[in-house]
């Protein structure tokens, strides 16, 4: 799955949103999720996030490893 981090706080410019083919990038109170369930790999949000938010899960810097585990957590919460 792919991950947003956290420069996406108070940015949401929710151009990943509409690239996404299978809508599965959600809006939070304070930055965008994406469901790790629903997301099917294809790499499109990545490139077009205006503040590199976004990384596959196994790129994700370490320093901001913890939002793999927020995006998970926020859809629990739904
Ligand atoms: Fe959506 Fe593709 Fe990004 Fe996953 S990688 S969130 S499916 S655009």
């Amino acid at each position: 799955t792919y991950v947003i981090s956290a420069s996406c706080i108070d940015v949401k410019d929710r151009a990943c949103v509409d690239e996404c083919p299978v809508d599965c990038i959600y809006e939070g109170a304070r930055m965008l999720y994406i469901q790790p369930d629903e997301c099917v790999d294809c790499g499109a949000c990545e490139p077009v996030c205006p503040v590199e938010a976004i990384f596959f899960e196994d790129d994700v810097p370490e320093e901001t490893a913890r939002f793999t585990r927020l995006n998970a957590e926020f859809f629990d919460d739904l």
